[in-house]
């Protein structure tokens, strides 16, 4: 019986945010052990489920969850919370081996005090517990800034090709069947990291639009390749001040680093080639609403990229709704996250009238909070559940309580208690609101509402809003990143 360990902690950390990811809140999401970890994803579609399946495909194997934390992006994670979760995290290593071999779910651009690397860092220290000869499977998401400290003493690494994320499962699976055929002595992996002095803007990371399918053809060619095992183009994270900030690439190869080398290097250089294309810029606020509004049918769904939650921002951006107002178009479905808010409609009740002011509270950078004159439609504790496609395979969603209002000038806003993305129309629909019904929706994000929001929208239009996930990286003042890096020096040479 081959067993391995999985344990992890899965945290992309906007280093702009000035909401700290403290251990109160990484409780409160839920530090998972054990059976939980298996009910929670085993029936997921993500990097866990993934490493999970493993069992049902090779009845040799045993795969052991531990310990595993998630949290949505917000600013970096503070140093009592990393230490307690890497700590719980080798301890379950400890404790319960040995092992044959050990997977990681982790995202690859995780940043904490005084981590810049918090991703490295915790594969260094698994490293340093489990010895030389334990292979070593860490399976990242697509916004990872990799690091030589995230490959160098893994044996295997792979990432999402997807942006939605939605083979989170597949590149899992793909990681452990490798790490098996390691133990086995099946393989001897190889890998390279090429990292271009390049970042890819976060409005041109979508898998099925060019120029980003473009490189995705060529790392498939790459894999063509006799000898090679995994091909990982990284579209990298530009909200985290880190050295590695940016676009890099993984090879991996069954015993022969000259071709690893190449691979990586090969994509490198074709990524350099499109730079141009993959840092073009968004629609301004005014225009994208009038053509929102002038649209034949609805809904279109605008994309608040300033507020991309799943970039780290609070979700209670409101200037979408001040623009809409000043222009004089309705009709439009918002949420907004605003627990103060959500606390006066439920001691008002439904039916009941409210005058107030929601979101643009958490900072000065997602406009002002938005008043309004409302009535409460509806009331709900923010759970539900989307058994379609999600931007990571997530399947149970938590909002914390929840409600629906309509203000008298026509906005319909459902008012969260926690930052929550766009991920499922079930988020509307479980508080009796039917997006279809109207000409505008407002999508947190720039891809992960698009699984949900592309069957019903007769449009996209993904806006420049301002915000702490701008999408003009001009408007951040970086300390550690590269320099030269494409595009804060356009005229960056190839190295
Ligand atoms: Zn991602």
């Amino acid at each position: 019986m081959i067993r391995i360990a999985t344990a992890g902690f899965l945290h992309e950390s906007n280093t702009f945010s000035t909401i700290p990811a403290s251990l109160a809140l990484w409780e409160r999401a839920g530090i998972l052990e054990g059976d939980a970890i298996r009910r929670e994803y085993a029936q997921a579609q993500s990097t866990l489920s993934g490493f999970l399946a493993l069992e049902q495909e090779d009845p040799l194997v045993q795969v052991v969850p531990l310990v595993f934390g998630r949290l949505t992006p917000m600013g970096a994670i503070t140093q009592q919370a990393i230490e307690h979760l890497m700590q719980r995290i080798v301890g379950a290593i400890r404790d319960n081996g040995p092992w044959d071999g050990v997977l990681l779910p982790q995202h690859g651009a995780a940043v904490s005090v005084p981590f810049l690397d918090a991703d490295g860092e915790m594969l260094r220290r698994v490293r340093e517990l489990v010895g030389p000869d334990v292979p070593i499977g860490m399976a990242l998401d697509m916004h990872g800034n990799i690091s030589r400290a995230m490959v160098e003493p893994a044996d295997v690494v792979t990432v999402y090709q997807t942006n939605p994320h939605i083979d989170a499962r597949a590149q899992a699976l793909l990681c452990g069947r490798l790490l098996v055929r390691t133990i086995r002595g099946l393989i001897r992996p190889r890998m390279a990291l090429a990292t271009p002095p390049l970042v890819v803007n976060i409005l041109n990371q979508g898998t099925s639009d060019r120029p980003v399918a473009d490189l995705l053809a060529v790392a498939d060619a790459q894999r063509q390749r006799p000898g090679v095992l995994s091909v990982s183009v990284v579209e990298g994270y530009p909200y985290a001040d880190v050295p590695e900030m940016g676009m890099s690439f993984i090879a991996v190869t069954d015993n022969d680093q000259t071709l690893a080398d190449d691979v990586a290097q090969q994509l490198a250089r074709a990524a350099w080639e499109l730079r141009q294309a993959l840092n073009q810029g968004g629609t301004a606020v005014e225009d994208a609403l009038r053509q929102a509004d002038t649209a034949p049918a609805g809904p279109v769904v605008l994309f608040d990229v300033g507020d991309n939650v799943g970039g780290g921002s609070p979700g209670d951006s409101t200037h979408i709704l001040h623009a809409a107002r000043a222009l004089g178009i309705g009709n439009l479905l918002q949420a907004v996250c605003d627990p103060q808010v959500v606390q006066q409609c439920q001691a008002t009740g439904i039916g009941g009238r409210i005058t107030t002011s929601v979101g643009g509270r958490s900072d000065h950078l997602h406009g002002a909070p938005f008043p309004i004159e409302a009535t409460v439609t509806a009331l709900g504790d923010g759970r539900y559940e989307e058994t379609g496609p999600t931007h990571g395979g997530f399947r149970f969603f938590n909002d914390g309580p929840s409600c629906a209002l309509k203000t008298d000038d026509g906005y319909t806003l459902l008012l969260t208690s926690r930052s929550a993305g766009s991920s499922s129309l079930q988020q509307f629909r479980s508080l009796g609101i039917e997006p279809t019904g109207f000409q505008i929706v407002v999508a947190k994000g720039v891809h992960s509402p698009r699984p949900a929001m592309e069957p019903i929208a007769k449009a996209l239009i993904w806006v420049a809003t301002p915000g702490v996930t701008s999408a003009n990286l001009s408007t951040f003042s970086y300390r550690h990143r590269r320099v030269p890096l494409y595009p804060f020096e356009p005229d960056a040479a190839w190295p």
